[in-house]
């Protein structure tokens, strides 16, 4: 029997998830199908509670589902725990296990931001959804002593700051609101700027202007392509990087829990390349590489 796999989320259209992991399937010979299951968050507990059935491996689950699925699972990993968002389901019988595999993928993308410097300890985050609760639990066991987090929703970052309490109680974590100026006098005093916002998703949007970026940092931006944040911290002289390492590395992770095998990463890596050209060419006038995360 073909197994399933699906991504939940909404939208998921844009996802470049299925042609990483079916490559991966092919690739290894495992007789299995990738489906991306558009829903909106009114149906997300009965499509997780369809995962139980002998016919799946697992699913990933995206935007804006990673927090509302925790309490739908039956156990929780330590990542997953720890971050309070999920994006990952395995099966145990017919109990779902919870993972988040953003953790490990946000590593890899910090690790090859910062290459060969000695890893910085301050960091602005934009951002409080699941992306940016991966990001802080990264950041955090990273070793970084000072983050601020910057949310449109003050409340949801104060929510954030408050749940890693514990984990953050050796070093200073602190929501602040998004206004400007407060921004620029932390972005003059940090050394990293990850954003883990939707602003640049869709269209060619940045959370901020090109006159408050220092010349001098580290800019991630989860978002799997240049975006105008990306352009404009480049064109300031700053180092950036895209997340498409955090996007092949999570999916990596995740394939490596529902098979049970290390993933094929070279096939995954051409596969996203080669989707990400495709969706180029056949999105004509639509913004190009405007891309989901899993
Ligand atoms: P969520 O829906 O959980 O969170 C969305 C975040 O974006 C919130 O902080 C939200 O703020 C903010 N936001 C959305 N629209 C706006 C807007 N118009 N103005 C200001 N803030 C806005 O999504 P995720 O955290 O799962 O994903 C966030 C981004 O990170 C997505 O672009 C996703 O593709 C990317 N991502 C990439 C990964 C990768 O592997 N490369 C992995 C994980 C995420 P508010 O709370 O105020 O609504």
């Amino acid at each position: 029997m073909t197994k399933r796999v699906v991504l939940i989320g909404h939208p998921v259209s844009h996802s470049l998830s299925g042609a990483m992991q079916q490559a991966a399937f092919d690739s290894l010979g495992i007789d299995a199908r990738y489906e991306r299951w558009d829903r909106p968050p009114i149906g997300l507990a009965d499509a997780v509670a369809e995962l139980r059935s002998d016919e799946f491996l697992g699913a990933n689950v995206t935007i804006p589902h990673k927090e509302r699925v925790v309490p739908l699972v039956d156990r929780l990993t330590e990542d997953a725990h720890a971050t309070g968002a999920v994006n990952t389901l395995t099966r145990e019988g017919k109990r779902l296990v919870g993972h988040n595999t953003d953790v490990p993928g946000f590593r890899h993308a910090l690790d090859s931001l910062v290459g060969r410097q000695k890893m910085p300890r301050q960091a602005v985050v934009f951002g409080a959804g699941g992306g940016g609760r991966a990001v802080i639990n990264g950041l955090i066991t990273a070793g970084f002593l000072r983050i601020i987090v910057f949310n449109r929703h003050l409340h949801r970052a104060e929510g954030l700051v408050k749940f890693f309490g514990k984990s953050a109680a050796h070093m200073e974590l602190k929501a602040m609101p998004w206004h400007e100026s407060i921004i620029e006098a932390e972005l003059a005093k940090t050394r990293i700027l990850v954003n883990a916002t939707s602003i640049g998703l869709h269209g060619d949007e940045s959370p901020i202007p090109a006159e408050i970026i220092p010349a001098d940092l580290l800019v991630l931006d989860l978002i799997y392509r240049r975006t105008r944040l990306l352009r404009d911290a480049a064109a300031n002289g700053c180092t950036v990087t895209d997340g498409a390492t955090m996007l092949l590395h999570q999916g990596a992770a995740a394939f490596s829990l529902w098979t049970g095998q290390p993933a094929p990463l070279e096939v995954m890596e051409q596969a996203l390349t080669a989707a990400r050209a495709g969706g180029i060419e056949s999105a004509e006038g639509e913004p190009t590489g405007a891309i989901a995360d899993a």
